[in-house]
Parts: C-alpha cells; structure tokens; sequence
C-alpha cells in the first residue's frame, strides 16, 4: 500500500495504482506541505530486495539511496502477512537509515491492542497502525512526520562502523561525478539537489558483495551547487582538502590531456601530508588509442584491448613530472565506460587493509636489520649504525629510527633508500611515508 500511502499524504493522485506488485518501478518525488514546513516524500516504487532481474536491481538500488539519505524512512508491512523479503529489507534499513519506523498497513477500523509475533518480531520499536485505504490514522503520522523534519533540519551524519571512506578529488571536468554515479550504478546519486536539507556534503554508501562497505565522500556535487561570484578555484581546492582529510583512501583523478597541473600539485602535496591512501587514476582512457576505436565490439571490460604501451608512456610523463609520488599506484580508467572500475575498487579495499595494517616491532628491527646490512654507509669515521625503530604514527605513516649519530649527517639520498625498503618490504605501495631519525647515547 506504499503508493496509496503516498497519495493519502500527498492527498492527490499522482502515482499509479494497482494490484499488481512493481508497478511502479520508478521512485516519485513530491513536495508536500504540511504546516508551514515543506517534505519531500519519495515512494521509492515496488522492488523485490533480493531479485536478480536486471529492471528490479535498479529500482533497488535507486530505493537503497533514498534509505540512506532520507530523514525518515516509513517503512511498511501488512498486518498480517510478514514476509522474508520484509526482514531483508527492515535488515538494510536498520543498517543503514538515519531513522526509520515501522508503518503496519490494513489496520482498517481495528487497532489491535496487540499485533501478531511476527509484527513484534520485527524488533521495531515505533510502530504506527494504520489504513492507507480508509485513510484511517493517517492524521497521527503526519505529526509524526512533521515533529520529525523540524527536529532534523540539520541533517546528522551517518557513521557506519568499518566502513571505508573514499573521496573522490580532482580539476573540473575530470570527471568525478561521472565515476561517483558509475561506482554506484546510479545517475541520480549526486545530480538530484534535495529541497530542505544544508548539508554540505553528500555521502553515498558502496556496499560490495562481500560485505566491504565503502563511504564514498563526495565534493563534485558541491562545487556545482557554488554561486557564480565565488572563486572557483580556490571554492573546489578548499572542498578537496576537506574531504581529503576526512578520508581514508583518496582517489586523485586526472586526464590523458592535461595529466597534471598546479592545482593537481596542490592537490597531491594535501594527500602526502595527511599521509592517506593515495591513487591516481587516468580517466577518460576511452579517448585514447583511436585505431582501437574500430574494434569496439570487443569492448571488454577490462581495459586489455587498450595499449600498455600507450599506458606506459603516460606513466613516464607523470612520473618525469611528478617525480614526488612514483610509489602511488596509477590506474587508467574510464569512469563513464565503465573500464577498469572494478580494479579500482579492488585496489581501493586492498589499500585500505595495508594502512590500517600492524607491524611487529620484532619484524620491523629484522627488517631495519637488513636495510642497514645491504647498504652500509660511512659516517664520519664510523659507519651508520640503525639501532632499533618503531612505528611512530599510523596515518601519516611515521617510523622512528635510533641511531648512533647525528641526524643532520644523514645524506638525504640515504634517507630516501630507507623509505623505498621500507615500502617495499612492508607492502607499503601508494602509502606516504616518513622517517624521523633520533639519536642515542651509547649506554656504558
Ligand atoms: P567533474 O567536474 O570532475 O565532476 O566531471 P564530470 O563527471 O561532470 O565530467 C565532465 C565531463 O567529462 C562530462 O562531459 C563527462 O561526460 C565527461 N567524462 C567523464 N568521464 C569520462 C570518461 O571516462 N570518458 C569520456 N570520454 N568522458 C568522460
């Protein structure tokens, strides 16, 4: 009865009515004003939660955004008649809305004192009986609502416990929306300007089949939402750098065209700073390699028919330009063909496991051991010698290091060598990495 919910609410017939379930396969929007406040509701249409039919699964995961970014989520049952599909839903819904309650439809004339087990099974504490039909208690929820919106006009923010935060960072146009909406299979994730709500920055949540869940945090949106007389620039640099520091893993996007620029600079030094998983993806390889063009039938989605040859040159331009970060992980993508997404994202989930990662001091003194071993260096008239080191700092990444001499007579050709080993014996690939060198008294 969501539709004739939505109608009682609306009190004009907007969406289509019938028996059959999935009818309305397209969520309906619609302002409603009650007292003085505007609401917009959504009737996020019929969807089975666990269907595999491909016109399903898009409804679904159009009605899981508005689940995750509604202040409110009515969410509704038949008296009688609880459902296995209705658990899979009230389970998503207790995950991840910012609040919700449990509408019990076809209570008509009877509001029993008490409901079914199965309704108390729900584990729903606020419950509203009502019939959508006779329009019956339909009054008490809308007070209900309206207490509700007034309560949460400033929306809060979800946190979701483990869940990995990416943000997306780039110039105008390299495409970020584009790759947001491409990440989460839907167009309408950032485009669409909900009334009423200040939020100032719009956080849609990826959840993987294996359970990864990502918080994709998101300032693409933003910077098309600014008011013309702002600095563009300085506007989208300052949004970045929020979103930057509030993330685990950032993805820095650029283009074949332009690879990188001073903003891209700026960009890259915030990420280094703050220590943060870093990847830079090439978008846009789709315009690349025009002979290649002829054979799209072969399209695969994998980016192979693309020329690593190709790839490989612009890997040496970056690096030839942006010398300062050859330890982070280049990808060439295609956001809007959806090329190399799903290595992306991989390597995103990867990447976050290895810098939340621990070390054993034991194994990071065998490893400093041997960093010392391979490449003895003469210090005055003694050689160098790394006594212990520990991890420092987690994000940023800060080993500390006792030695036997003066920190200021470390070249800085050496202090570079130990943080390559570091890297690559720790798997610290696409990680920022310091060292800070302490000395110590030998002991008598
Ligand atoms: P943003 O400003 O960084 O959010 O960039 P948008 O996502 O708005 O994209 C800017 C333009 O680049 C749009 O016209 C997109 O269609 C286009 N675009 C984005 N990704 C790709 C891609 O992978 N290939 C091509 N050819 N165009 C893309």
């Amino acid at each position: 009865g969501k539709s004739t919910l939505f109608n009682a609410l609306c009190s004009k017939r907007i969406a289509i009515e019938f028996s059959k379930p999935g009818t309305t396969r397209d969520p309906v929007e619609k302002t409603v004003r009650i007292d003085e406040t505007d609401i917009l509701l959504v009737d996020t249409g019929g969807f089975e939660f666990q269907s595999h039919d491909p016109l399903y699964i898009d409804v679904g995961l159009k009605a899981k955004f508005y689940i995750q970014n509604a202040d409110l989520v009515l969410f509704m049952v038949e008296k009688d008649k609880i459902i296995d599909e209705d658990l899979a839903f009230l389970r998503y819904i207790k995950r991840y809305s910012k609040d919700y309650i449990l509408v019990i439809n076809k209570c008509e004339g009877k509001y029993p004192e008490l409901f079914s087990k199965d309704i108390y099974q729900l584990g729903v504490s606020l419950m509203f009986p009502i019939s959508a039909v006779h329009r019956e208690n339909i009054g008490e929820l809308e007070d209900f609502i309206l207490n509700k919106a007034n309560s949460s006009l400033k929306s809060k923010k979800i946190e979701i416990p483990d869940s990995i935060k990416l943000t997306i960072v780039g110039r105008p146009n390299t495409g970020k929306s584009t790759l947001l909406n491409s990440l989460l299979k839907y167009e309408k994730a950032i485009v669409s300007d909900i009334p009423g709500t200040t939020r100032d920055s719009i956080e849609a949540i990826l959840e993987l089949d294996d359970g990864t869940v990502f918080t994709i945090i998101d300032t693409a949106g933003i910077r098309k939402k600014s008011k013309v007389n702002e600095d563009l620039e300085y506007f989208s640099i300052k949004r970045s750098f929020a979103a930057i520091d509030e993330a685990d893993i950032v993805i820095h996007l650029i283009e074949p065209e332009d690879l990188v620029t001073a903003q891209d600079k700026k960009i890259s030094d915030r990420i280094i700073q703050n220590g943060k998983g870093y990847i830079l993806a090439v978008n846009k390889i789709d315009k690349l390699s025009r002979n290649l063009q002829d054979s799209k039938n072969e399209k695969s989605r994998s980016g192979s028919q693309y020329s690593k040859n190709e790839f490989q040159q612009l890997e040496n331009i970056i690096d030839q330009q942006f010398p300062h970060i050859n330890y982070v992980k280049k990808m060439f993508i295609s956001a809007k063909e959806d090329i190399n997404l799903d290595s992306l994202i991989l390597y995103a989930k990867d990447l976050y496991y290895r810098i939340k990662g621990e070390n054993k001091t034991s194994q990071l003194n065998k490893i400093l051991q041997s960093i010392e071993d391979k490449k003895p260096i003469l210090i005055g008239n003694s050689f160098l010698n790394m006594l212990y080191m520990i991890e420092a700092h987690k994000i940023p990444r800060i080993f500390k290091i006792f030695i036997n001499k003066d920190p200021a007579q470390i070249p800085s050709y050496y202090h570079q060598y130990i943080i390559n080993e570091l890297r690559e014996q720790l798997n610290l690939e696409s990680i920022p990495v310091r060292i800070k060198f302490e000395k110590r008294k030998k002991e008598k």
